[in-house]
């Protein structure tokens, strides 16, 4: 696949289904091939935040009466623009944030599924809640919260916008959807599709990055913000949801521990805790960040990830010959190179691997060998920390106890996985774990796991949960009716 014609989007802001343009535009560089502009985003002023939230306003007291039956029909049509734009936005997307071409093909698809399953349990959740006694009548019935803003992390944009627009739409509400600057063109244009389907200031989009994002954190006519990102940003949501005691859900980082047990046949599980652990290079929230690994497996263990992770063929994200992609944004190199860095210069042996695709290119884009450690202490900083890049680090146990307790220690609760051929024992550890979500024999929501599994964190990984009928709970209100006879 060409990497070499650049085609220069220009992205307006959105608001009421009209472009609007600005006085500030700010370029999007290819992560792949950073001499390329791949486009220009509109910057938005405090002024056009405050129309988009007012748009979104208006929309509301029109668009909180429309029947479930409106809100689906809208949803199928999603459905199907996904599905219509893959292959031609897919492009975009790996333009934009640096990914193999078939993570982004890949990211349509999961979007795809949001929305089927979105469909299919909204059907369930709207059916009435009515309870009755001879003196009495009651009714649990649900109401949209009003205006949203929608926050949007860089590394799976198009899903993560999906997975709050959908839900928001089928419970009623409307949205102010910020994509990253990182990331903002793919997003953009599905968002002014979709937008299209819906009477005006349904949805709106803004672009900017913390001044426009906290405009929006504040603003009175905004009733949730349901953000995905990192915890710092998340902290200062939340103070400035304060004032207007606004309600937030927060999709947040993980550091999540993958437990090795000593039954597991390695050819199997070897490749399939990588596809994990560098998936989108490592940037993903519910990638496995730390491996966990008996110590009388520890070395075949580590020689085996190796033999594995020099397969990898690193280069552009729409070179059909790669098979690792680079990080999205220069933050994102600096911190992952310093913190090479300073495993190089601790006791832990830190290894780089894999092939250099286009070495005449490799300074012209963020890249990074994928890093293996090894002797590593558990309570060192690439155990402890979200790296959120392409670094593993392996560390020894020796006891089931002290393992369970080596995962739990951490802050971050989001995912988490057990690797073992008997189920029962798997079972009982995965419910000694402090996560919102544990994999057994995976990393990632199976078909089923992808409709039922409310996906999110506890502790610092998130408060709220996305996904399934729990996720369509964030989107609503209760409104208690009681009758006395
Ligand atoms: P980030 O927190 O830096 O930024 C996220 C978004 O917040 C961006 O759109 C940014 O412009 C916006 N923002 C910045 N300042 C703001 C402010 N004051 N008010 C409102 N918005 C503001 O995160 P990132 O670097 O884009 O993404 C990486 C992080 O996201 C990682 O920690 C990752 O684990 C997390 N993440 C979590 C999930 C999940 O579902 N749990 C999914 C993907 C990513």
């Amino acid at each position: 696949m060409s990497t070499q014609e650049v085609q220069v989007k220009e992205i307006q802001l959105l608001i009421n289904n009209q472009d609007v343009s600005t006085e500030n535009y700010v370029e999007v560089r290819d992560p792949g091939r950073l001499s390329d502009v791949v486009g220009k985003v509109a910057q938005a002023t405090v002024e056009q935040v405050n129309q988009a939230v007012e748009a979104a306003y208006i929309a509301f007291q029109s668009w909180r009466h429309s029947t479930l039956e409106e809100r689906l029909e809208v949803l199928y049509k999603i459905e199907k623009i996904l599905k219509d734009e893959a292959q031609e936005l897919a492009r975009t997307l790996s333009r934009e944030n640096g990914v193999l071409y078939s993570t982004s093909l890949g990211e349509f698809d999961m979007a795809a599924r949001a929305v089927q399953a979105t469909i299919k349990n909204a059907k369930s959740f709207f059916e009435p809640v009515i309870k009755e006694d001879g003196d009495s009548w009651v009714s649990v019935e649900k109401r949209p919260v009003g205006v949203i803003a929608g926050i949007i992390p860089w590394n799976a944009p198009m899903v993560l916008t999906i997975q709050k627009v959908a839900p928001a739409i089928v419970t009623g509400n409307t949205l102010v959807m910020k994509p990253s600057p990182n990331s903002p063109m793919g997003v953009s244009i599905i968002l002014k599709k979709i937008a299209a389907l819906l009477p005006p200031g349904v949805i709106n989009v803004i672009h900017g990055d913390a001044e426009v994002g906290s405009a929006l954190n504040k603003h009175q006519h905004v009733r949730k913000i349901s953000f995905t990102g990192g915890g710092q940003i998340a902290k200062y949501i939340m103070k400035d949801a304060a004032d207007s005691l606004k309600s937030v859900h927060f999709e947040l980082g993980g550091n999540d521990p993958a437990i090795v047990l000593d039954d597991v046949d390695l050819d199997d599980i070897v490749p399939k805790i990588l596809g994990s652990a560098f998936r989108r290079s490592g940037q993903v929230c519910f990638a496995i960040k730390r491996v966990y690994v008996p110590e009388s497996l520890y070395d075949v263990f580590y020689d085996k990830v190796c033999q594995f992770v020099d397969q990898y063929k690193v280069g552009h994200g729409l070179d059909e010959r790669s098979t690792f992609a680079p990080v999205n944004n220069k933050n994102q190199y600096d911190q992952i190179n310093k913190l090479i860095e300073r495993i190089r210069n601790s006791n832990a042996k830190l290894v780089q691997l894999g092939e250099k695709l286009d070495p005449e290119n490799w300074d012209n884009g963020y890249y990074i060998l994928p890093a293996v450690v090894r002797d590593v202490d558990p309570n060192q900083e690439i155990v402890t920390c979200e790296q959120f890049g392409p670094i593993i680090p392996l560390v020894s146990y020796r006891t089931e106890e002290e393992v369970v307790k080596m995962a739990n220690d951490t802050e971050y609760g989001l995912g988490s996985s057990i690797w073992t051929s008997n189920f029962d024992r798997g079972l009982r550890i995965a419910r000694k774990i402090e996560a919102g979500m544990t994999f057994i024999n995976g990393s990632g929501q199976s078909h089923l796991g992808y409709e039922h599994m409310p996906f999110g964190g506890v502790k610092q990984s998130g408060i709220g949960r996305e996904n399934s009928e729990i996720g369509l709970a964030e989107f609503i209100e209760y409104h208690a009716i009681n009758y006395h006879k």
